[in-house]
């Protein structure tokens, strides 16, 4: 197996959507074969004919993309080889190491019910394996129904887990496992196995709650006669409340977070910093990064807390990093499709946009928050925070702010240094606190309390913007008093 090229694989069921928990362990996988200049594959598990949903295939397939773990060949698809694992169950039968169980599912019930009354752990009784084989015969004749099971050997089975180290377990504590159920369609672990046997697997990063799949699917490999891959299994990710995370708990999926502005390398790198570390203090890496510094021997084995707060710095952090032009880039359709401007309108004024990316660049923390805190820049019709214009737009400040705009209206040159000359100016004039301008102001040229520093803000917007949109407020003022 050591010649053979690395090939990992992700095998997301399409349950529900891609949740952060797949999402990682997409990532790892991703990692591990960039890593090893091998190949990472993807299948998607859909044999559960009554919990797949085919229509969530696509926003699978979306999310992998997004985040940045673009796979090699073509998707796999368990439900269209029901063929081969037909010919597979059928081989197990031939080489002895399955047999044929006819127990109903009524006297399997009975035999757990009456295991737990004895306080022993459910296991088959192996009735059926002590069949004889003229019994066999009759039944299959008669078309009696019948599920396939692996036949166990005696002894311990060990494997030396990526992660957790060498796990042993006595194959005593394992059930012969139905391989295919009696309408002939194969169970997860017999699946599983022929999958990632025909499709060359040679590793197989997953969560830790596989490991017992894991030591049965060890037996099917043993039983084929096939060289078994090499397992790690990872801690699972948690709520804050320490519950593991899942989407009947209302945690989001990964396009949840997409759609609220966070960005994928930061995401990528969240969840890689859950259950793996670098083993230093560094926490910020690009994709690229993370690729040379990846490590299968620096996997966490204790369970990782998922912080949405930490999530959202790591996104400040990947934000920072990125250039105006490709959050520009992000940014745009973002504020068309907010209603804010239109794509033609953007076109003409690529510029103007990458300047306001700038501008609000150190005081975003999600990228939604460009389109939240930087709509004015775009959208003339907006209304004033309505707490601040109680507390800001007094008739006072009509006066001040239509006294400011015709200042403003004057420069020849619209800077920051003459912006805020003519403020100074009028504030001394009055024996004001310039405070008492500069906050109307912000509030009348943008609506809201928070944003660039003014001045900046001001020449950004443009002088007849700044004019026009001053009046306007000296006007909204004036009715709202009834001046
Ligand atoms: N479909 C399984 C899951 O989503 C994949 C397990 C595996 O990687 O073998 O948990």
């Amino acid at each position: 197996m050591t010649n053979r090229e690395v090939t990992v694989r992700i095998a997301p069921s399409p349950t529900g959507y891609l949740h952060v928990g797949t999402g990682r362990t997409a990532i790892f996988n991703y990692l591990f074969a960039k890593k090893h200049a091998g190949k990472f594959r993807i299948r998607i598990e859909d044999t559960d004919v009554e919990r797949s949903d085919a229509s969530l295939v696509e926003p699978i397939l979306n999310a992998l993309r997004w985040l940045g773990c673009e796979w090699d060949g073509e998707v796999i698809y368990q439900s269209r080889r029901f063929d081969l694992y037909r010919q597979y169950v059928e081989k197990l039968l031939e080489s002895g190491h399955g047999y044929r169980c006819f127990c109903t599912p009524a006297e399997l019930e009975a035999e757990r019910n009456l295991a737990m009354a004895e306080k022993r752990a459910p296991k088959y009784s192996r009735k059926c394996l002590r069949m004889s084989q003229d019994e066999v015969r009759k039944r299959v004749e008669r078309g009696d129904k019948f599920a396939i099971r692996l036949r166990i050997p005696d002894g311990e089975t060990s494997y030396d887990d990526m992660v957790l180290g060498l796990l042993t377990r006595k194959n005593e504590d394992l059930e012969d496992f139905v391989a295919a159920r009696s309408d002939g369609t194969p169970t997860y672990n017999f699946a599983v196995v022929i999958d990632d046997h025909d499709m060359e697997i040679t590793h197989i990063v997953r969560g830790n709650d596989h490991v017992t799949n894991t030591f049965k699917q060890i037996h099917l490999y043993h039983a084929f006669g096939w060289d078994v891959p090499r397992f790690g299994h990872t801690p699972l990710i948690l709520r804050p409340d320490k519950q593991k995370v899942s989407k009947r708990l209302g945690d989001k999926d990964v396009a949840a977070y997409q759609k609220e502005g966070i960005l994928p390398e930061a995401m990528f790198n969240y969840l890689c910093m859950l259950g793996w570390s670098p083993k230093n203090d560094r926490e910020i890496y690009s994709t690229q990064e993370l690729i040379d510094i990846f490590d299968s021997a620096n996997f966490n084995p204790s369970n990782a807390v998922f912080d949405e707060e930490k999530l959202v710095s790591f996104n400040k952090a990947h934000i920072m990093k990125k250039s105006d032009h490709d959050l520009a880039v992000l940014v745009a359709p973002m504020l068309v499709d907010a209603g804010l401007t239109t794509k033609y309108w953007l076109e003409t004024r690529w510029e103007y946009l990458r300047m306001v990316i700038s501008l609000l660049k150190e005081r975003v923390r999600r990228v939604t928050d460009f389109v939240s805190l930087g709509g004015y820049f775009f959208f003339f019709d907006y209304s004033y925070d309505s707490n601040a214009e109680a507390e800001q737009f007094t008739p006072e400040a009509a006066e001040l702010l239509s006294v400011l705009a015709e200042r403003f209206a004057s420069l020849t040159e619209f800077s920051h240094a003459s912006t805020e000359a003519a403020l100074t100016g009028l504030a001394e004039e009055r024996g004001v606190k310039k405070a008492k301008l500069i906050h109307p102001t912000r509030l009348a040229v943008s609506g809201i309390t928070v944003g660039p520093g003014l001045y900046d803000l001001l020449v950004a917007l443009t002088q007849p913007v700044v004019v026009e949109r001053m009046k306007k407020a000296v006007d909204s003022i004036r009715a709202r008093h009834k001046l």
